[in-house]
């Protein structure tokens, strides 16, 4: 029988694209008693596709589910409620949910009470929804990034027997005090702010994901001293631009005060990901110099290495402004290890303008790169531009600009060859069952032999072997 909707609200991409000037709104979420232990005695599992802010989500939707009464299983058959949390920024992404989504029509089948979820920036979309809704009748929830907290609602529905679809395309508020089931006993993910003004041309993200807003800097140290007190080593903060942090605030405290606040805390180890070339600064410079708990390793995407591609990007830097700010970076923290994301093939791109590209990798030795062709988002202006490349092309150009990272990869991780290096503990290798594998100051994937006890320790290790994809090591 076809089900009814109790929700029906729809997306509209043209909406998400307004930044109406609103006052973003500080939330204390609470789940209302109405749906206390509507979970008791079912099971749940999410599956987390694209970026740390999607699996920083799923954290908080976990939390939401076992404060419900729900709880964790690991595969999908054990399951009442099966959860997918999307990520849209390319096409191939999307398609992979598309495959997900018929497979698992096959297990509703076996179960017909299991409650089929989907939710994240793929959802955000008006050609998404309109396609699973044609495509994919036996999803019974969906909802889109701004409204997780309204999880307890959906499910409440969804256990009557109706479906719901809820998509909101505003710009966002923030919720504190969202219950949160971290994966990860040491390392934890900490936003401190979420959305993005920048509006690349090719990026889908500020329709997604709203305005940028940050948090209250109290709210963001107090959780990460909690999260010191409970044990755990490794913070990474996280936001698409978080160099942009604080600036809406007004109260004249920026994304450089919060590392020098923080770095006062008893925490081994802050990361941060992703800053935007245009926004990382001296003050930031000054701040990773203060090393202590700031790792020396920085991603900073860099995109293009051509200025009239970075222009039609709309990245607002130019090659010659990023290679200056990475050469004081090095001056001032030495020995940093220097990562970013490239895009290539980007509509347009010339043979030299990619060359252009090699030649700024050349000149920074990127240690480590996300590198992508360029995939036409709906609804972004780069999906108007023309772009005569094949698609042999396209790839050959991956491949190319894939060789030379690789290159400079070994070379950042043979330079540690002989080196006693500190390396936080994550656990066993996945390819040896002898070996231990945890991540370096630098950022650097490190293999060794050693007890199973030491799994959640800072440890010294010696750097026997590096090799492209890791390094290989000796218990000191
Ligand atoms: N906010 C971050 C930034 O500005 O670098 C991360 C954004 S996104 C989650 C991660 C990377 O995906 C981007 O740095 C970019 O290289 C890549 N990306 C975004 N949109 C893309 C598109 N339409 N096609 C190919 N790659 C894309
Ligand atoms: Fe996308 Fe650019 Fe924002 Fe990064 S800074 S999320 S690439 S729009």
């Amino acid at each position: 029988m076809k089900k009814e909707y109790g929700i029906n609200n729809k997306p509209d991409l043209n909406l998400a694209r307004k930044r109406l000037g609103r006052e973003t709104k500080i939330i204390d979420f609470k789940i209302d008693d109405v749906y206390l232990g509507i979970g008791d005695g079912k099971t749940y599992l999410i599956k987390t596709y694209g970026c740390q802010g999607n699996l920083s989500d799923s954290g908080k939707m976990s939390g939401i589910l076992e404060a419900l009464g729900f709880t964790r299983v690991e595969e999908e058959i054990d399951a009442d409620f099966i959860l997918f949390n999307t990520c849209a920024i390319r096409e191939n992404a999307e398609n992979r949910i598309f495959g997900e989504l018929g497979r698992i029509k096959k297990i509703k089948k076996q179960k017909p009470d299991l409650i089929i979820g989907i939710c994240g920036c793929m959802m955000q979309e008006e050609a998404t929804i309109e396609k699973i809704q044609k495509k994919c009748p036996h999803v019974d929830v969906i909802f889109g990034t701004h409204n997780i907290v309204k999880l307890p609602e959906y499910l409440s529905i969804a256990l009557n027997n109706k479906k719901s679809l809820e998509v909101m395309s505003i710009e966002g508020d923030i919720y504190e005090n969202v219950p949160n089931v971290r994966d990860h006993p040491y390392k934890a993910w900490v936003d401190i702010m979420y959305g993005c003004d920048e509006f690349c041309t090719y990026c889908i993200v500020p329709y997604t994901r709203g305005k940028e807003r940050s948090r209250m800097p109290k709210d963001i140290i107090n959780e990460v001293q909690q999260l010191a007190d409970l044990g755990y080593k490794e913070v990474t903060l996280l936001g698409q631009n978080v160099d942009a942090y604080g600036k809406d605030l007004n109260i004249n405290y920026t994304f450089s005060d919060l590392l020098v606040d923080l770095n006062k805390i008893n925490i081994p180890r802050i990361r941060f990901t992703t800053s935007h070339p245009r926004d990382f600064d001296d003050t930031t410079i000054a701040a990773m110099a203060l090393g202590g708990n700031i790792m020396p390793h920085l991603h900073l995407p860099v995109q293009s290495g051509n200025d009239e591609v970075l222009k039609r990007m709309n990245r607002k830097y130019t090659s010659g402004e990023y290679i200056e700010k990475m050469n004081k970076l090095k001056e001032s923290v030495p020995g940093i290890s220097i990562t970013t994301d490239i895009i290539v093939a980007f509509p347009g791109e010339t043979e030299e303008q990619f060359q252009d590209t090699m030649k700024l990798v050349d000149a920074i030795e990127f240690e480590g790169a996300f590198t992508f062709i360029y995939s036409p988002r709906i609804g972004t202006p780069a999906a108007k531009y023309p772009n005569p490349l094949t698609e042999d092309e396209k790839k050959q150009r991956l491949l190319t600009l894939n060789k030379k990272i690789n290159e400079y990869t070994l070379k950042g991780n043979k330079r540690f060859e002989g080196e006693i290096v500190e390396v936080l503990v994550d656990g066993i290798s996945k390819t040896d069952a002898d070996m231990l594998t945890g991540y370096t100051r630098h950022n650097k994937l490190i293999n060794f032999k050693g007890p199973k006890e030491l799994i959640g320790q800072i440890v010294s290790v010696k750097v026997k072997r590096s090799f492209t994809w890791h390094l290989l090591g000796e218990l000191e």
